[in-house]
């Protein structure tokens, strides 16, 4: 297609992002067991390094790295089979998109100084309100793994992930922003106002 067209106006390059899915880049690094490919991370890294050096699209490849590296990785290694089961077939056939949420309009490198809470309720469920900032996939995610504190009293001892489905009451998902460079990735902010998730939306202990 018209990279140079497609850089301009900041277009997400869908019929190729499918068109990787199909060929397995996206199932790389996933084990065999949950339907991936099981490749180490030298044969990881050398495809997507292969990939880039024959892709103009530097916006596709890096969101394919952010995709495989930040979200899939963390189901693969810390999900529930019933988490995994879940998400991991539609992302890594492509058809769904996956946004990592840690960082916020106040809080970039010192990550631990996040503001999102996650307030317990009495039937094991949780409260999310915060506005994740900055976040590749955030406007057209259906899958997001924030990052919240259920105990903002213990500092960085306090902080979870969740798995939130951006379909729920009370998830707004921003107009993706402009950006200098790598501009054909979608890229954007969430907010969440009283969201309220299952206990199982929390990934890890
Ligand atoms: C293309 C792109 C994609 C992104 N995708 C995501 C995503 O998917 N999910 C997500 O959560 N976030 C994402 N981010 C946000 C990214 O994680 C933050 O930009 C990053 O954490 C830095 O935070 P900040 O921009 O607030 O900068 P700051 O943390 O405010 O840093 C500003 C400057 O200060 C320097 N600095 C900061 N702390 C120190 C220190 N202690 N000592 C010395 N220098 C310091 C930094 O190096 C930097 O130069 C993305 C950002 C970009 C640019």
């Amino acid at each position: 297609h018209d990279l140079v067209r497609a850089d301009h106006e900041s277009q997400f390059a869908l019929d190729d992002w499918r068109r990787c899915a199909e060929r397995g880049i996206l199932r790389l690094m996933v084990p065999v067991e949950f339907g991936g490919q099981g490749a180490d991370l030298a044969t990881t890294m050398l495809t997507l390094e292969g990939l880039g050096h024959g892709c103009g699209d530097n916006g596709l490849t890096f969101a394919l790295a952010s995709q495989m590296m930040s979200t899939q990785v963390a189901l693969c290694r810390f999900a529930t089979d019933e988490q995994r089961t879940r998400w991991l077939p539609d992302l890594l056939d492509g058809t769904a998109f996956a946004a990592l949420a840690m960082t916020e309009p106040g809080s970039g490198s010192d990550a631990f100084s996040l503001s999102a809470t996650a307030e317990p309720l009495d039937d094991g469920s949780y409260r999310i309100n915060g506005h994740k900032a900055y976040l590749t996939f955030g406007p057209v995610s259906d899958l997001c793994l924030m990052f919240a504190s259920t105990r903002p009293d213990a500092g960085s001892w306090g902080i979870s992930a969740f798995l939130v489905p951006t379909d729920l009451p009370g998830v707004e998902r921003g107009e993706v922003r402009e950006k200098m460079g790598m501009r054909t990735t979608p890229f954007g902010d969430i907010e969440f106002h009283d969201v309220v998730v299952p206990p199982d939306a929390r990934l890890g202990r």
